[in-house]
């Protein structure tokens, strides 16, 4: 089975103000379908084929660079688009809030650290949270499409939140004010789907 583009789970325009319609229909339709069109010709005819993405991506041989690029654009994607909701924003709750102010001390205090990973990634490339077995959670940032289930990368945990700073993310509403996509990106995260992330990999 080829792997195949995720459907959104909101409208287009479900994000506004925060994120546009516009910049939703091509981040989805264009730039989401593209890497899941190449990473199925990548791995086509290997021994890939048939693998789950996670699979994939966490016994990766990092210099196969259609692999890595178009199977990373697929993986992120798909979590950036479940991890934001029309009805996100707030603060978590119950065990994720629990590991989150152990960790950084306060949600405030990981609110800014995360934005400082997201703000401060050179070029293009993704800020993380991500949990580790036994449920520390951990923030990090990786270039290009890389992520932390790949070998060597970042945190090195599981994802349970990210956030796509490259410029097809925010260009079209935000040009070169990175700082205030980052800051609306909070208004839309949807916590009841990272805590679900959080219990299933902790
Ligand atoms: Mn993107």
């Amino acid at each position: 089975m080829a792997f195949e583009l995720p459907k959104l789970p909101y409208a287009h325009d479900a994000l506004e103000p925060h994120i546009d319609e516009q910049t939703m229909k091509i981040h989805h339709g264009k730039h989401h379908q593209g890497y899941t069109d190449k990473l199925n010709n990548a791995i086509e005819g290997t021994d890939l084929e048939g693998k789950t993405i996670e699979n994939i991506l966490s016994n990766l041989d990092m210099d196969n660079t259609a692999v890595r690029n178009n199977g990373g654009g697929f993986y992120n994607h798909r979590l950036f688009w479940e991890v934001m909701s029309p009805n996100g924003g707030g603060e978590p709750s119950g065990d994720l809030a629990t590991a989150i102010n152990s960790a950084f001390g306060s949600y405030a205090d990981f609110k800014e650290k995360f934005a400082n990973a997201a703000k401060g990634q050179f070029g293009s490339g993704w800020a993380w949270l991500c949990v580790h077995e036994g449920g520390k959670v951990e923030v990090c940032s990786t270039p290009n499409q890389d992520n932390p289930l790949m070998p060597g990368v970042g945190c090195e945990g599981t994802p349970i939140l990210g956030l796509d700073v490259w410029e097809h993310a925010y260009y079209l509403k935000y040009q070169n004010k990175r700082p205030d996509y980052v800051d609306a990106f909070f208004e839309v995260i949807n916590w009841d789907d990272v805590s679900k992330r959080y219990e299933q990999n902790k």
